[in-house]
Order: structure tokens, then sequence, then C-alpha cells
């Protein structure tokens, strides 16, 4: 799960309506009414294929750009409609399974994600196994029609409000690391699934260590075959690292939530509306914006350093605003830009540091004060005069996350210098040594 923060708003400016936004206003016209619950809502916007119009039609979606996409959003925000609900599901498990399912696991899995009925999370990383991903050691053994998996994943954002995981577990270890592997669609609510918080330093407890213990899940229920599962774990990573690099992370900032366990879908659909979740929303024109007006208000402004850091912001937003612009350029062209994905995922991991840094200099000695509760907020306000204060404390505390998820910025760096750069590679027999016979990191 990402948190508020990694909303990154495409610059929208560079975006061009092909003729979208007219055809999903006429949508709404006829179909929006916030007397609907929520889920009544989800499940219109959801089947109509709205909800996440990125995914090829057939499978929930309307096969757009994601240019297109960002428009959508911002036209059903504009036309005062509840958004598509968020999350992992939407950003990374349907278009997973919509890329390597079948046509039944799409009906099973993608349609009550985009309808918001099911809430998912993403079991890959283990406590040996994150920037090493293949050699996680969850392993899966087939009992008839069934696998009983065992193991421990660890770092599971959302995983205690979750009804379905994205899991990766090892199915053969009698082969190299990277073709032992199957990706499933496992239950979260079942006796084998112990799901464990781990509180961080914001406060909040969005992860989560997961222990399965003869957990189950159906033969029906693997994503793009058995032993394929490498193949299909890196659709979704390649999902995770789009969305967070140029905006797709919007989509996980719907004001209401999804799924069973803590989902609004029983609640009216009106009631979200213009309720946007603290942090969301304003990426990073809307943080620099506010930063900008902290500086002004506090005089800081007139410091020239912080005018030099908020102009490196500034510089760093539009040259990502030219390579969504070259993106498209070479889209239009059949082509694309090699690493884009991973430069994006840098950048934005860079930039959230940048704001970070500045915006404790900006707000100088009450950035200390931190609401670690939402209902000590008030006092601190009050105290400092500073309703934006808990911004940019709470983005200074999240900050070091986004170089981490989705890839540590080490690990880009790699994919572009072999991928991309064509540098050799670290040498290592990880592809030739059957994984039973490496070395394990415990
Ligand atoms: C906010 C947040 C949310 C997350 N959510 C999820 C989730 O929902 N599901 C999930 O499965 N995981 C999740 N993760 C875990 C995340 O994917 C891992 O933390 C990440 O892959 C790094 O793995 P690690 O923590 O084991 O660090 P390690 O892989 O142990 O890395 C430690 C350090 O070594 C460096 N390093 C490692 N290998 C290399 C190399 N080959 N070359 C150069 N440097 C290297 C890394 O860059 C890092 O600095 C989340 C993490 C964060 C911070």
């Amino acid at each position: 799960m990402f948190p508020s923060f990694t909303t990154v708003t495409v610059v929208t400016d560079t975006l061009e309506d092909t003729g979208v936004v007219a055809e999903v206003n006429a949508w709404l016209e006829e179909n929006w009414d916030p007397e609907l619950t929520v889920a009544e809502w989800w499940e219109r916007l959801g089947t109509s294929g709205w909800a996440a119009p990125t995914l090829p039609e057939g499978s929930y979606g309307k096969g757009l750009s994601r240019g297109d996409a960002v428009l959508v959003q911002q036209a059903i925000a504009e036309h005062g409609a509840l958004g598509a609900p968020g999350g992992l599901g939407l950003l990374l498990a349907a278009p997973t399974i919509a890329t390597h399912g079948t046509p039944e696991q799409v009906e099973e899995y993608v349609r009550p994600i985009v309808t918001g009925q099911r809430a998912w999370c993403q079991l890959f990383s283990e406590p040996g196994a994150g920037s090493d991903l293949a050699g996680l050691q969850a392993k899966a053994e087939q009992d008839g029609e069934e696998w009983i998996v065992n193991g421990q994943k660890v770092w599971t954002s959302g995983g205690q409000v979750a009804d379905m995981g994205m899991l990766i577990a090892r199915t053969n270890p009698n082969v190299p690391k990277h073709q032992g592997i199957t990706y499933f669609a496992i239950d979260m609510h079942q006796p084998g699934i112990d799901i464990r918080p781990l509180k961080e330093m914001t406060g909040r407890a969005m992860f989560n260590e997961v222990f399965l213990t003869d957990a189950r899940v159906a033969d029906d229920a693997m994503i793009g075959g058995k032993n394929n599962g490498w193949a299909v774990a890196n659709t979704t990573l390649m999902f995770e690292r789009a969305g967070l690099g140029s905006g797709g992370g919007s989509a996980a900032a719907s004001a209401a939530t999804p799924g069973t366990v803590a989902g609004d879908l029983d609640k009216r659909a009106g009631d979200f509306v213009g309720s946007r979740r603290s942090g969301g929303g304003g990426g990073f024109g809307g943080m620099s914006t506010m930063l900008i007006e902290l500086a002004k208000g506090n005089k800081t402004i007139n410091d020239p350093t912080i005018r030099q850091g908020l102009m490196k912001l500034h510089s760093f937003a539009e040259i990502g605003r030219f390579n969504n612009l070259r993106v498209k350029a070479a889209k239009e062209q059949g082509k694309e830009i090699p690493g884009m994905g991973n430069i994006s995922k840098l950048s934005m991991s860079e930039m959230m540091r940048m704001q970070r840094d500045l915006g404790l200099r900006i707000v100088g000695a009450s950035g200390m004060l931190h609401a670690y509760d939402s209902k000590e907020r008030p006092a601190i306000d009050a105290a400092t005069s500073n309703p934006f204060l808990g911004i940019v404390t709470e983005l200074a505390l999240f900050a070091q996350g986004p170089p981490i998820y989705g890839g540590t910025d080490q690990v880009q760096r790699n994919i572009i210098g072999e991928r991309v750069l064509g540098l050799p590679k670290e040498p290592n027999n990880d592809r030739t040594v059957n994984f039973a016979d490496m070395p394990k990191n415990t």
C-alpha cells in the first residue's frame, strides 16, 4: 500500500484530451448518484470500465493510456463523484491478472477489485529476500488440487485489512532460483495466515509480518502457470514502478476504502466526495506550492539557500514534465524510452527527500513537533499557528520509504546500468545453480 504522499500527480497540463473527458462526463451525468452506497456506486463505475480504464477492454477496462486515465480521474473528481476504489488491488493485482490470468481469473479476481469488494496486499518480501526477491524461501507444496504454503513474509502493507494477497512462493527448489517460483492469489481470511502489525516511525502500523503455516491456496488460483511466477511478479513490479513514478499511485487515494475488513462499502457514496485524505491529491505541485507559501509566511523565502532549494524542486518537477512529454511522443511513434520507469521512480524518491529537507528547514524548530495521533493535531496547530506543519512532518517521517519500496534506489540504478546501458552484470551463479544448492540469506 502506498500512503497518500506517494500520490504523485502527473503534471496534467501536458495531457491532451482525446475526447475521453466528454465520454466520461456523459456517463457520469447518467450514472452518478450521491445517494447510492459506496458498493452500489463502485459496482457501476467498475463494471463500466471507468474505475480502471487502463485495463484492457474485456478485463473491466477501456484500454486507455495512462495519460487518458489521469484525465478520467480528474473528470470524475470535477464532476463531484466518488473516484475508483484505491489500493494495491487496482494498482497492481488487477493489471497483473489482466496480463497473465485466464478469463475465469479476471472474473474471479479483477471484478471484485474494480468494484471495491475486495482489498489486496502484496506478499513478496521476506526477512531474507527483499532486493534479492528471487531468493525467497516461502514454499508451496502441491496437495491434490490445492497447495500448502509455509513461510514468512514481511513489510506487507495493508495486510491487516486485505481480503486477498498476491503471493509468490517457491514451488521447485531444484532449478535455478528464478525458475522455481509460482504466483498465487491467496485468500487472507484463513487459519493458516497470521498477520502481525509492525509500528513505523510515522506512528502508524501500515506494515505487517505475515506468517503462513499450512495455509491453503487452490490450484486454479495460480496466476500465469506453475513455476512461471518470476515473470508474473516482474509484471507486478513493472506496474508498481510505473505507478509510483508517474502518478498511477493516485489511484490509491480514493476517499473511500475498498474491501470487507475496513471498507466503506455500506456508507453513502456522496459523503466521501470532496474529502480526500490529508496529504493526498496535491502531488509534487501541491507540495511545492505549499512550501513556497510557508516560506513566504515566515519570511524564510528571503533566505537564498531556501530559494535555491525551491528552485531545484521546481526544476526536478519540470524535468519530470519534459520526460512525460518525451514518453508520450515516443509512444505515439510506437517506441518506448528504455529505463524511464526506473528513472521516474528514482526522481520521485529524490523529490521526496528534497521536500523533506526543505520543509524542515522552512518550519524550523517546530518541525520537531509531530502529532502521531490525529487527536494531538489541534493542540500542535494551535501552539504553532501553522495548520500545515503536520503535512511537513508527516512527509519528513515518510520520505525514507519511497527510496526503498518498489525496488531500492540502488536496485533501480543496477537495472539502468545493466539493462539499459549494457554494463556488465555482477558475476554470480544464480542462473545456473539450483536454488536448493545455493547459500541462503537467513
Ligand atoms: C513503505 C514500504 C512499503 C512496502 N510495502 C511492501 C509490500 O506491501 N509488500 C512487500 O512484499 N514488500 C513491501 N515493502 C518491502 C520492500 O519491497 C523491500 O523493503 C525492498 O525490496 C528492499 O528489501 P529489504 O528491505 O530486504 O532490503 P535489502 O534488500 O536487504 O537491502 C538493504 C540495502 O542493500 C542495498 N542492496 C541490496 N542489494 C543490492 C545490490 N544488488 N546492489 C546494490 N545495493 C544493494 C539496498 O539498496 C539497501 O540499501 C515495502 C517497503 C517499504 C519501505
